[in-house]
């Protein structure tokens, strides 16, 4: 099977064209979505559809959760609670019934998914060291685990030494690091924060035993506009182009 993961798209629809259209390229069995569909960009609705109709398995994630009310937005800063508010206000009835639905976890062999942490992932902790990585190790027993929420691409490799490390690559061949447990962060389709603007997925092809980072140039422009035109933070729009 050859899997394709996406994640942190937030209604950038550009964005998720573009990924979609790469991913139409690469021979792909199922896409799944890891969340965060919504929040920060100006095309809601026309992402919960696409997301809807490619995705079988499609997971919540806390902007998503706090679009449809599921959480207080009193942790988010200034600039996501201004683009939850006014994507609340703009959400359509289907887009809201279809991330009411959404589950906090998936599982599939030798995949555990979730959109922040396998250790309570309804909490939305955030995995940003190895101190951080090496704890949530022991809330998943498949061989990898698939999380989004920090937009940054990581591979984390626990070895059979027990040996806790970054992977250097963005390809990583299983039959190179025999027995080891990865955490992988698939990184944002539409708010990448790696200082590189291009959208960014993974791929997951179980039979060679390999995953891959594929990154996606799109309209960052356009985007821009619309967001400009709902009178989204300035900050929100110019991070864009920067990846940050
Ligand atoms: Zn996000």
């Amino acid at each position: 099977m050859r899997f394709a993961f996406i994640s942190d798209i937030h209604a950038n629809l550009e964005a998720l064209e573009a990924v979609l259209e790469d991913i139409g390229s690469r021979n792909i069995d199922e896409i799944i979505c890891l969340g965060d569909i919504v929040g920060y960009g100006a095309n809601p609705n026309e992402c919960c559809e696409l997301v809807k109709t490619k995705c079988p398995v499609t997971l919540l994630g806390n902007h998503d959760a706090a679009a449809v009310d599921q959480l207080s937005t009193q942790h988010f800063n200034i600039h996501a609670k201004i683009a939850i508010e006014w994507t609340s206000q703009n959400l359509k009835h289907e887009s809201e019934s279809f991330l009411e639905t959404l589950p906090f976890k998936a599982t599939k062999p030798s995949l555990t998914l979730v959109h922040a942490t396998p250790y309570e992932p309804n909490m939305w902790y955030y995995i940003t060291s190895l101190e951080e990585a090496a704890f949530n190790y022991q809330f998943f027993d498949t061989q990898l685990c698939l999380v989004g929420h920090t937009h940054i691409p990581i591979i984390i490799v626990l070895d059979k030494e027990k040996e806790l490390y970054v992977h250097q690559d963005s390809v990583i061949h299983l039959d190179d690091v025999k027995d080891a447990r990865l955490l992988i962060n698939v990184g944002s389709v539409g708010q990448p924060r790696d200082r590189n603007p291009k959208s960014c997925y993974g791929i997951f092809d179980s039979d060679a035993g390999e995953f891959s980072y594929h990154r996606v140039e799109y309209n960052i422009e356009k985007t821009q506009a619309k967001m400009k035109k709902i009178k989204m933070p300035e900050f929100l729009i110019s991070r864009l182009a920067d990846g940050r």
